[in-house]
């Protein structure tokens, strides 16, 4: 830090945000929840949680406009992560910083701006919390507490996300973060006779995406199955990547039987959810499902995980794009 309070390391900021694995992964409900409280509690038509990378500005949620990302150089945020402190701006047109910015001379046509940093414990500002206007208004201490608390909660989810082990390139958790969770469901079978299911998704010749279309197209498509999964599945249900192409979704309190039901919808859902390929046109992907039940002789999430990938595989030796059910033990 500069005696005039401004922050310097570059280099720790950027690794810092580099551990928390979050940029370009799906939207999170936590996330669209903060921003949208913001909207509300502030009375504003623009609210983002913003994350600064070296060249660009990437949004983890966002509400009142489009971009999902925008340069580094147009954007408020990378002012508000250069102090400590809230960056509160009451009309962008009289700030020498701002009066030129596309945003302000151009729709949403920018006037007033508020932006909490949102600071790592090490200290690193990654990004921030902003609530913007199209109107000149004033923030008071009020607003700012306010919206002080909920960039504290975008930073404890953003750390528990990290602890919790999630996956870089989808946002779900790692074979480790889902094997807890599933240990966690087994115990409470074992406990309290509660039922939960469990699935394997793994997409259908997804070498031949690869072959195909190269690697970094077989990564968009991974995200975009990752990001359809998350929208279609329950807030309760727990998403993980277990490797490569394989995933896996946790269905606390579901019997086989509604799990069946479950897996079937989804499996429709990725079938119909094209995936846009430059150059080619839409790709369509589909995804074989495998189902188990937690159950008594299920004593590890690896025990649970082979019973749902028995079933698996015969829905790969059945054809593909197809949901089997564990058969009864
Ligand atoms: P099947 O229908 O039998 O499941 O066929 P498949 O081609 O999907 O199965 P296989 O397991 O043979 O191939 C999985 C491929 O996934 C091979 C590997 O190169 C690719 N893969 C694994 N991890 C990643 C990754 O992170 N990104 C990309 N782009 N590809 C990956
Ligand atoms: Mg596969
Ligand atoms: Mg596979």
């Amino acid at each position: 830090m500069t005696n005039d309070g401004v922050l310097v390391d570059e280099p720790g900021r950027l690794a810092a945000l580099a551990r928390l694995a979050v940029v370009d992964t799906p939207p999170e409900e936590p996330f669209d929840n903060v921003v949208s409280l913001v909207r509300n509690i502030l009375d504003v038509p623009i609210a983002a949680v913003s994350l600064i990378e070296q060249d660009r500005q990437w949004f983890k949620a966002r509400s009142g406009f489009e971009a999902t990302e925008t340069p580094r150089s147009a954007s408020f945020c990378s002012h508000t992560i250069l102090k400590h402190e809230p960056l509160v701006i009451e009309d962008a047109r009289l700030d020498v910083r701002f009066a030129n910015s596309p945003s302000v001379l151009e729709a949403p046509f920018v006037r007033s701006y508020a932006g909490i940093p949102l600071c790592t414990p090490d200290g690193y500002n990654i990004g921030s919390l902003c609530a913007v206007d199209t109107r000149v208004r004033r923030y008071t201490e009020n607003d700012l507490a306010i919206l002080g608390n909920l960039a504290r909660i975008v930073m404890n989810e953003l750390e528990l996300r990290r602890i919790a082990g999630r996956d870089q390139l989808t946002g779900a958790l790692t074979r480790r973060g889902f094997i807890e969770a599933a240990e966690q469901e087994i115990v409470r079978f074992l406990r309290y006779g509660r039922p939960a299911s469990l699935m394997l998704i793994d997409v259908d010749h997804f070498k031949s995406v690869n072959d195909t279309h190269g690697h970094p197209m077989g990564d968009k498509v991974l995200r975009h199955l990752a990001a359809s999964i998350s929208s279609a599945k329950r807030p309760v249900d727990v998403l993980g990547r277990l490797g490569g192409e394989e995933f896996a979704l946790l269905l606390p309190e579901t019997d086989v039987t509604n799990a069946g039901a479950v897996a079937e919808r989804l499996r429709r859902t990725i079938a119909g959810d094209y995936v846009p390929i430059p150059g080619f046109g839409e790709l369509q992907i589909t995804a074989s499902i495998g189902i188990a039940p937690v159950r008594t002789g299920i004593a590890s999430a690896e025990d649970w995980i082979a019973a749902a990938d028995a079933p698996l595989y015969a829905a790969k030796r059945a054809g593909r794009n197809r949901c089997e059910l564990a058969r009864a033990a």
